[in-house]
């Protein structure tokens, strides 16, 4: 693999420095940059573009064309003919909030995340207007507000429709896009949430929630379910006998991809976080190997506390049936037509890293049986669809084409081929701005740094 990348421009690699700002106190706006000799996976087209110019401007994709002219003052990207350009990842159920697992997550091509609850309002108010003004690198964050009917996971609880509403309305001004709903909400509250939600424009995504069940939460209106297990708890029939060890009949598959794909809903393809739940049920060596995994580095010293505090280690029986259920599910959705993102929920379950998992979640989705297209349109083109769809003022993304957010991976494979070239990529563009390898293995580099220098090399 030759490709040669060149960067003719200079750029801060540490985490806490900022882009130079201008007399008036904002970052200076992401350069007009142009991509020579790169070979494109629109993800939009069912062939590869060989040998293209792409243009970015003022954070857009500009133009895609054979040997475009390169205006003026335009940095070089050059792919050498060999490199291949494809959309930025999306990972649509996180719960990272800080600036750092921002950077884990570019520095693996993730370029838009969905953080699914425990969002603070430092980190929406602050740290997201940093990474838009482009004075923190990292994705684009979109942000969920999760609520409950009690506070036994810790969430915020919501008892009345007119907390419901009240809540959507301060939703709304504090910059979530999204209610997330959970397990113990009351049918008024929910109900409430989805009426206030569509008034309001933010709508309700999520769990199932007990008391109504995830059918008739779809029926409502929910735009988003969270993990394709809700399907387990309140949708598929449940198994005569015990938890965890039974699956639903794969019998029952057929009619509930029917029934989801009638409602429109889009489903969170999280296949590689129940089976990293299944790996270490009952096992407490296993977590013990995920604490000393190469990406546990970029962990932050307090999940990975958080992780060693988990109780899946010492639970009995197996979800090995449930997790080879999911799988044929998740096919089943997929060849149904039903949309789907990739999610990871991380890193608040043991073993899934900020960034790494979403190349984990790719290959279990491979694994279960999805093409490589089908897994990758669940990590950029259908992801860009539902935040078009229901952000107001979001700019597209998710695939490469003139007037969309200019969200890329450049790597030395096509991705098509071979996902893991993803792992690695040449360099990643983020709404405009380019970091190329160099950048982004300082930035990860940074973060271990930082990690090492609070708990030292015996963290894990
Ligand atoms: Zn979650």
């Amino acid at each position: 693999m030759t490709a040669i990348v060149k960067r003719l421009f200079a750029v801060a690699v540490a985490i806490c420095t900022t882009a130079p700002a201008h007399a008036d106190g904002a970052a200076a706006p992401p350069p007009l940059t142009a991509f020579v000799h790169v070979n494109v996976v629109t993800m939009d087209d069912p062939q590869v573009l060989r040998d293209r110019t792409v243009l970015v401007k003022d954070g857009t994709i500009a133009a895609i064309g054979a040997a475009l002219p390169v205006p003026a003052g335009a940095a070089v990207v050059d792919g050498g003919g060999s490199a291949y350009l494809s959309p930025g990842l999306a990972d649509m159920h996180t719960h990272s909030t800080t600036k750092r697992d921002m950077a884990v997550y570019l520095a693996n091509g993730v370029t838009t995340v969905l953080n699914m609850g425990d969002a603070t309002p430092e980190f929406v108010g602050q740290v997201r207007p940093a990474i838009e003004r482009g004075r923190l690198p990292g994705p684009r964050v979109v942000v969920a507000w999760r609520v409950d009917g009690s506070q036994r996971y810790g969430n915020v609880m919501v008892t009345s429709a007119d907390e419901a509403r009240a809540l959507v309305r301060l939703a709304q001004t504090n910059g979530y896009a999204f209610i997330k709903v959970y397990n113990d909400l009351s049918k008024e509250a929910f109900d409430a949430f989805i009426d206030e939600g569509r008034l309001r424009h933010v709508p309700v995504v999520g769990h199932g929630v007990t008391s109504v069940g995830i059918l008739k939460q779809l029926a409502a209106g929910q735009v988003l379910v969270a993990h394709t297990e809700e399907f387990l708890y309140t949708g598929f029939t449940q198994p005569p006998a015990a938890y965890p060890n039974q699956a639903p009949a794969v019998a029952e598959i057929p009619a509930m991809v029917r029934t989801v794909r009638a409602t429109g809903v889009y489903v969170t393809a999280d296949l590689n976080t129940y089976a990293t739940i299944a790996r270490q049920w009952g096992k407490p060596d296993v977590l013990t190997d995920m604490l000393a995994a190469p990406s546990t580095r970029y962990v932050s010293p307090d999940r990975r506390l958080d992780w060693r505090g988990e109780d899946y280690v010492r639970r009995h029986g197996s979800l090995d049936a449930r997790l080879a259920f999911l799988g044929r599910f998740t096919k089943a959705l997929a060849d149904g037509g039903v949309p789907l993102v990739v999610g990871t929920d991380a890193p608040s379950i043991p073993g899934i890293a900020p960034g790494f998992s979403m190349h984990d979640d790719l290959d279990r989705l491979v694994a279960a049986g999805l093409t490589r297209r089908q897994a990758l349109t669940a990590a950029t083109r259908t992801p860009g669809e539902f935040v078009s769809k229901y952000v107001p003022g979001a700019q597209p993304a998710g695939v490469l084409r003139v007037g969309y957010r200019a969200d890329m991976i450049l790597s030395t494979g096509n991705p098509l081929d071979d996902l893991a070239t993803l792992r690695k990529p040449l360099g990643v563009m983020a709404a405009g701005r380019w970091h190329a390898r160099p950048e982004l293995d300082a930035l990860l580099d940074t973060v271990a740094k930082q990690y090492e220098s609070v708990c030292g090399n015996t963290a894990h």
